[in-house]
């Protein structure tokens, strides 16, 4: 899976570490970066899907780059706005920002924005597919990478979301580590069969705690495992 890559520019590192945290478990790639200039040099050569953007910034604030940005292509932009007049996020609107957030915010909040606006941003005729199974109370969605049980949002890794997805795509299937390793590692030879092991484990951890069926995902002979619905 190609993850979509996420810049945060915020200089208070509280809420710039937050966001990271949370924007990760929503299985994005997040580059975090302290100041204006930093990041100017950062889109020069490269192109991230959005870009999470405070206004006051240090050296190069968040006006300048979002002039920029503006001026070299349509990266959506998410603005960060620490003042509660309306002004400023109205003049980021009319400046090409795509939504703004005013702190203090929720980082779930945020995240939420994040997903809406890389969706509104997809080109025309390239929209994705729904791609979503609901087994029982359980249901994942791939394109918001979103597992929820009885409507409560429950993080994942992105790796724990690939073997989940991976699970409950073939249900009642029994799969060896080692098949579960090519399938969601590739590169099995590298990578240690203890390594399904943990995730697995993980995952039933995250399941167990909201689930009314602890036993969704079940291990088979020792060997392998399977999704039980
Ligand atoms: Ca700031």
């Amino acid at each position: 899976m190609n993850n979509q890559q996420i810049l945060i520019v915020e200089d208070e590192h509280s809420i710039g570490e937050v966001v990271s945290l949370y924007l990760r478990r929503a299985g994005y790639d997040v580059t975090y970066m302290d100041n204006g200039e930093e990041a100017l040099t950062f889109l020069k050569t490269k192109k991230p899907d959005l870009v999470v953007l405070d206004l006051m910034l240090p050296k190069v604030d968040g006006w300048e780059i979002t002039r920029w940005l503006r001026e070299h292509g349509d990266i959506p932009i998410i603005m960060v706005t620490a003042r509660r007049e309306e002004t400023d996020s109205i003049a980021g609107l009319e400046m090409g920002a795509d939504d703004y957030v005013t702190k203090p915010f929720s980082p779930q909040e945020l995240v939420s924005r994040v997903r809406a606006v890389l969706r509104r941003a997809q080109p025309a005729g390239q929209v994705q597919e729904e791609a979503e199974i609901t087994l029982g109370e359980l249901h994942i969605n791939q394109n918001q990478r979103l597992l929820t049980i009885a409507e409560k949002e429950i993080p994942l890794s992105v790796k724990e979301f690939e073997l989940l997805w991976f699970l409950m795509s073939n249900p009642r299937q029994v799969f060896s580590r080692d098949q579960l390793l090519e399938n969601i590692w590739g590169l099995s030879q590298y990578i240690d069969p203890g390594t399904v092991t943990v995730h697995i484990r993980r995952i039933r951890e995250k399941i167990e705690e909201d689930s009314s069926n602890p036993r969704h995902i079940q291990t088979v002979w020792g060997v392998g495992y399977k999704f039980e619905p």
